[in-house]
């Protein structure tokens, strides 16, 4: 996992991440590989899932048919994991190949938020989109408007567990400057949903021996070549009796985040992270 720490809170290419991801995935010594990535239903989203196929997917994975293969996927408003899911695609990757190893399924999560720049420098949250000026991530963007949606309620929900208010924290200037709502909102809600795959993964029994590798991420859709950034990597090993689970990466405490600005690049700490 060591390879992945120095991604973690850095915005960088599609490109560099999932090919990061592959060779970390070709260092484990699985038998067989496996992907599921969950991501929001903004058509702008195309463009990570579509780098995710050409150099994770294609390289690694099964043919589904003669010269052709994919990842499981979830598509949804906000990128919200649909509970059960990692268990349908743990089981669909479980491939004869797996009889005598273990198999390595990856699970990539991307909340997304797009950038521009404006008078105050980077303001995240609002796209250029065939014209018009259009909020994005917009699910994300609903939780701030009270939108009664399903799928804003739900999020709502997930974002006020544990007994911690993130919403009032990110609408909170004292907390989190304005510019910055729409990118940390991203990244607390993909730390969310990782978490819940999490305790997904950890409630069933995987059809073949696993090791598992979640990776929570936000897409920062750019006016040019999209980005994204690792927030964190759970390494969750299946392959015995009990799952045992290794995290790193920021938490989901909207007032322990710190952004700057390397150039063109966000970058994204978390002071009880760097604390550890
Ligand atoms: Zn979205």
């Amino acid at each position: 996992m060591d390879s992945l720490d120095a991604l973690i809170g850095v915005e960088t290419p599609l490109e560099v991440v999932s090919a990061a991801l592959r060779t970390f995935a070709e260092g484990v010594g699985a038998a067989a590989v496996g992907a599921y990535q969950v991501c929001c239903s903004d058509e702008s989203e195309c463009i990570c899932s579509g780098v995710l196929d050409r150099e994770f997917v294609f390289p690694l994975l099964p043919d589904l048919k003669p010269g052709c293969c994919g990842a499981f996927h979830t598509v949804t408003l906000g990128a919200r994991y649909e509970w059960g899911a990692v268990r349908v695609a743990e089981e669909h990757f479980a491939t004869p190949e797996v009889r005598d190893g273990f198999k390595f399924l990856l699970v990539k999560i991307n909340a997304h938020a797009a950038v521009e720049r404006a008078a105050e420098g980077w303001r995240y949250g609002w796209l250029q989109r065939y014209g018009n000026e259009s909020a994005c991530c917009g699910a994300l963007a609903g939780l701030f408007e009270g939108s009664l949606l399903p799928a804003i309620v739900e999020l709502r929900e997930l974002f006020a567990s544990g007994g911690l208010d993130r919403l009032s924290l990110l609408a909170d200037p004292r907390w989190v400057e304005p510019r910055y709502r729409a990118l940390l909102a991203a990244v607390v809600s993909t730390h969310l949903q990782g978490m819940r795959v999490v305790r997904d993964i950890q409630e069933f029994v995987p059809a073949s021996p696993t090791v598992f590798l979640v990776v929570p991420c936000v897409t920062i859709n750019r006016p040019g070549a999209d980005a994204e950034i690792v927030v964190g990597q759970y390494g969750i090993d299946r392959t015995g009796a009990k799952a045992e689970v290794r995290y790193a990466g920021l938490g989901n405490d909207p007032t322990a985040y710190r952004v700057r600005h390397d150039g063109d690049r966000v970058i994204i700490t978390d002071e009880r992270w760097a604390k550890r």
